[in-house]
């Protein structure tokens, strides 16, 4: 008898890096494995998932090949790679214990929105976690904002005290079952509870939704902080938390059962709110709403009883969102009629995401939950390094190789506790990955807390125009080569300029290890610095006394103090010039949040079809400010005239470009680009002249994309 051939039996070690752990990986390479009849074993490290394969090379190819194809929902691979190994006695497949391969970082998982299994299992009366608010599996549920160290291991993240009981280990260790070394899995016997005073479990729950019934706040624990909640559909209750939290204006964020409720949605839209990052998405429509769905099972069960609720952060204005119980009970109880708290710990506060959908493709508004702290890939290794970003929609970027980690949503870094909210978040994530900086890059505003902290680290700093840095921020999203200049358009509110002036309608000539400043907006004295922002009709003023204009009511005091030049300090911000025509066309005499008057403007703009414009320049504003001041005299209204400005802009940016065309990228970044009028409008008059147009994509345009900005530029600068 003969007998077949003898199959070569071969070894290999496999390394997958990318968003690996916390995704369910480990399981799954266990049960592929075991159905291909592959023995040897898998296990976390620091660099990612680490495998060995022993078996029939066609065998182990195919492994290879189904792991990146099959790979779990939540996981991102980002690099595979294979290496031969001796063969080695061994039978089975075991999943083994994580172990740390020095060097190399793994990448942290963000935090996943509630997947339709345990979906179907909360809202299934025969089912043991049948209305559990805090069941998830390994395709879903908290990661970046539990996890206190790596490798993702539970006694590493804030379920480290919950013992699992009987049934929950039986399901943690039954390789065939969703929740096989699911490090967050809980069930009512042995997870975390709900608790409003002194109520627990499902009557906490009923306590806080008779209060939402009843018109009254609460304060609910999420993933990444607390909420304040309301009743959107009573304008009493919503009237009551705008008080409350002192935002008379400001849009306030919903959460839906279904979106439809709130507006219609489009295929994309649709697609971002379901996604496991569960972010807010901005509606189109006048005035935008912010949506998000349900990304907990306490939300679910939540918007079960009421459609739609309002969920803005739950935080003291100006000050970071609260994370933790005594701090809520200490600070939101002014703000609440209840709190809806649970011992399951925040390691990493997180505030939610905020997506707009331009054109069929999102544009971040606030990264945050749900993305950080997933890498951008940079184009060349860095580092270490760290970048503290600007002040406003504060960020910090730590890199490392080909790896920028930049941080969630910090908020304003106006304050102390905004500060100490940076300093957390950056030792955590320092911690987590450890990344241990040798170079800070900081903004080069004097009086930034930020590049106030970054000089008293005893580390060497070195400071990043702040213009400058928005646009090598897209050169790194993009990975532009460093030898290539791009025409950057920064339209901005308030940077520090290389001449002490407060730019922000800048045209640079930029690469990567520096720039040239092409044009600029014409200077125009900002009289009372920062107050003078929260006017936008002083601001009109300032514009119209440059432009050798009279304005209707006299305030000699006023006048005075722009013909003295007190306390006035000149600047070419394009933010300035949107908020002194809404204050020109009456729109409002005082702002209460950051660019209030230049979105009404857009918003009013968007009301019209196009109907021409004025002879706007970078050389002088004052035939501009003519028409403009003309076309009210003539009765034009305020919307055509609001449209006109939009287009003046386009117009003479295109013809701008165009003036210095050599570079054919043109790169377009700055807080003002969050209006998509104007976004809109100039990609398509620049794309018609023939230029490459660069958007932001990964981060938002405002300050929150200035540190990786920094990074890039800042590694590149000359040394000395
Ligand atoms: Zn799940
Ligand atoms: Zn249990
Ligand atoms: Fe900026």
């Amino acid at each position: 008898m003969r007998l077949p051939p003898m199959l070569p039996v071969l070894r290999e070690r496999v390394l997958v890096r990318g968003i690996v752990q916390g995704v369910g990986f480990r399981p799954f390479v266990y049960r592929l494995a075991r159905a291909l009849g592959l023995v040897g074993w898998v296990s976390n490290s620091a660099a990612g998932v680490c495998l060995e394969v022993e078996g029939a090379e066609e065998l182990i190819d195919e492994f290879v090949r189904r792991l990146e194809l099959e790979a779990p929902p939540l996981a991102l691979i980002d690099a595979v790679t294979r290496e031969r190994m001796k063969p080695a006695t061994a039978d089975g497949f075991v999943i083994a214990a994580s172990g740390v391969a020095p060097g190399e970082h793994t990448l942290l998982a963000p935090d996943a929105a509630t997947c339709g299994d345990c979906l179907r299992e909360l809202f299934d009366p025969a089912d043991r976690r049948y209305r559990y608010p805090f069941l998830n599996c390994t395709n879903c549920g908290p990661r970046f904002t539990i996890i206190e160290a790596l490798p993702y291991d539970r006694p590493a993240t804030t379920m480290g005290s919950f013992l699992l009981c009987a049934e929950c280990r039986a399901e943690y260790e039954d390789p065939a079952n969703r929740r096989f070394h699911a490090q967050p899995t809980a069930c009512p016997a042995c997870g975390p509870v709900l608790a409003l005073g002194s109520h627990r479990g499902e009557a906490a729950l009923e306590a806080a939704i008779a209060i939402l019934r009843s018109g009254g706040t609460v304060a609910v624990k999420g993933v990444g902080g607390f909420h304040l909640a309301c009743d959107a559909s009573n304008p009493a209750a919503v009237a009551l938390l705008r008080r409350r939290k002192n935002r008379p204006d400001q849009p306030l964020g919903l959460m839906a059962r279904e979106a439809a409720l709130v507006g219609p949605v489009s295929a994309v839209e649709a697609r971002l709110l379901a996604s496991a990052a569960a972010p807010i998405v901005i509606l189109p429509g006048q005035p935008s709403v912010g949506v998000m769905l349900p990304y907990t099972p306490l939300h679910h069960l939540l918007v079960a009883a009421i459609p739609v609720l309002v969920m803005t952060s739950g935080n003291v204005h100006g000050q970071p969102i609260v994370h933790d119980n005594a701090e809520a009970l200490r600070s939101l109880a002014p703000l609440a009629d209840g709190i809806l708290l649970h011992d399951r710990g925040i390691a990493q506060p997180c505030d939610d995401s905020v997506i707009r959908v331009l054109e069929g493709r999102p544009v971040p508004v606030r990264r945050s939950r749900g993305y950080a702290p997933v890498p951008i890939r940079l184009a060349e290794a860095v580092g270490p390094v760290l970048a503290v970003g600007g002040e406003l929609k504060a960020t910090f970027c730590l890199a490392q190789g080909r790896e920028a980690f930049v941080s969630a949503h910090l908020g304003d870094m106006e304050n102390l506790e905004t500060l100490e909210a940076f300093e957390r978040a950056y030792q955590h994530l320092s911690k987590l990955l450890g990344i241990v900086p040798e170079q800070i890059y900081c903004d080069a505003h004097p009086q930034y807390l930020s590049s106030w902290w970054a000089q008293r680290q005893g580390l060497p700093v070195r400071r990043v125009q702040h213009h400058f840095a928005h646009a090598a921020a897209v050169l790194a999203e993009y990975g532009v080569p460093a030898e290539e200049p791009v025409l950057a358009v920064i339209y901005d509110g308030t940077g520090y300029g290389d001449d002490g002036a407060i730019w922000g309608g800048e045209l640079l000539l930029a690469r990567r290890g520096g720039f040239t400043r092409l044009a600029h907006l014409p200077y125009v004295p900002l009289p009372g610095g920062d107050a003078a922002i929260r006017h936008p009709e002083r601001l009109a003023r300032a514009h119209l006394f440059a432009a050798g204009l009279a304005w209707a009511k006299p305030d000699r005091n006023f006048e005075l103090q722009l013909r003295r030049q007190i306390q006035c300090v000149p600047t070419s911000s394009m933010g300035r010039l949107f908020d002194a025509v809404a204050g020109q066309l009456g729109l409002r005499s005082v702002i209460t949040y950051e660019a209030q008057a230049a979105i009404e403007l857009e918003d009013l703009a968007g009301t019209v079809e196009d109907a021409g414009s004025y002879p706007l320049s970078f050389e002088t504003l004052t035939p501009f400010w003519h028409a403009l001041v003309d076309d009210q005299a003539a009765g034009v209204s305020a919307a055509v005239i609001a449209r006109r400005f939009h287009n003046s802009v386009i117009e003479a940016t295109v013809a701008l470009c165009s003036a210095h065309r050599g570079p054919s990228t043109v790169v377009l970044a700055g807080g003002v680009f969050h209006n998509v009028l104007l976004l809109q409008g100039l990609r398509a008059g620049l794309t018609a002249a023939g230029f490459a147009v660069l958007v932001p994509r990964l981060l938002p345009p405002n300050d929150a994309g200035l540190a990786l900005g920094q990074v890039w530029a800042g590694t590149a600068l000359p040394t000395g």
